[in-house]
């Protein structure tokens, strides 16, 4: 079997130990397949193998995929998974169907706003520093309700839940108290302002196993599928 099948039915393995053990479902975990600084051909092969999620970091290159799949985009789910700024939110209201990383108010208003109304809404998490490093990108954990609440009653939105990029640790004990503080965070936020929030965007090659002992929905995973990724 040619490698990228291969990853991604390891990929599953691991999913679906992780979830026997934690006592879940398997159904209950997505896997989003992340391929930025891959090609559309590798894009095609993970298709091919049976995937139809995938996530990107950077816009203009995340459009160059879907342009160049266009003819197997009813049939896929894009993701933009990393920073966002507000000159660039238009192409990603138009042809994204998620993104991840909404974390100011400003952002989620554009996106309303540029989503087109034959569109389905679009699915919107946001992005909280959970670990609480200063140089990250995302919400504070206090912050997270007042955005929650205005993102909530925004047309064209469809507010999933919360995203988070835990500091890398190489236990599984520590890699489990950030996926645990987002999961008790999404609980908290939901009772308080009476939302539904059914997503948690944790867990990737690292760590996945922990996010789902956590109760994450989406682990977004790249390099376990398409090796080491090289930045030019
Ligand atoms: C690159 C990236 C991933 C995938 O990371 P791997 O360690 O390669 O699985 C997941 N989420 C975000 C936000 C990323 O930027």
């Amino acid at each position: 079997m040619a490698t990228i099948a291969k990853n991604i039915q390891e990929q599953h393995e691991r999913i679906n130990r992780a979830c026997t053990q934690a006592g879940r479902a398997v159904q209950s975990v997505t896997l989003l397949v992340v391929s930025k600084t891959f090609p559309a051909s590798a894009v095609q092969a993970a298709y091919e193998a049976g995937e139809r999620r995938f996530g990107e970091n950077y816009v203009q290159e995340g459009l160059d995929k879907i342009a160049e799949l266009s003819s197997l985009r009813p049939q896929l789910e894009w993701h933009l998974i990393g920073p966002l700024q507000s000159n660039k939110t238009r192409p990603v209201a138009e042809n994204f169907d998620w993104v991840h990383s909404v974390d100011r108010l400003k952002i989620a208003q554009r996106l309303a706003e540029q989503r087109p109304a034959e569109l389905p809404p679009l699915n919107v998490c946001l992005q909280v520093n959970i670990s609480g490093e200063a140089s990250k990108s995302g919400l504070l954990p206090a912050e997270v309700a007042a955005l929650a609440l205005a993102v909530s009653e925004l047309p064209r939105l469809r507010l999933r839940g919360l995203m988070a990029i835990p500091e890398p640790a190489a236990d599984f004990e520590t890699q489990r108290q950030p996926h645990r503080a987002l999961a008790t965070l999404l609980t908290e936020v939901n009772q308080q302002l009476g939302l539904q929030m059914d997503s948690l965007s944790m867990g990737m090659s690292a760590d996945l196993e922990a996010a789902v002992a956590e109760g994450t929905t989406l682990v977004r995973v790249g390099s376990a599928i398409f090796g080491a990724r090289q930045y030019g």
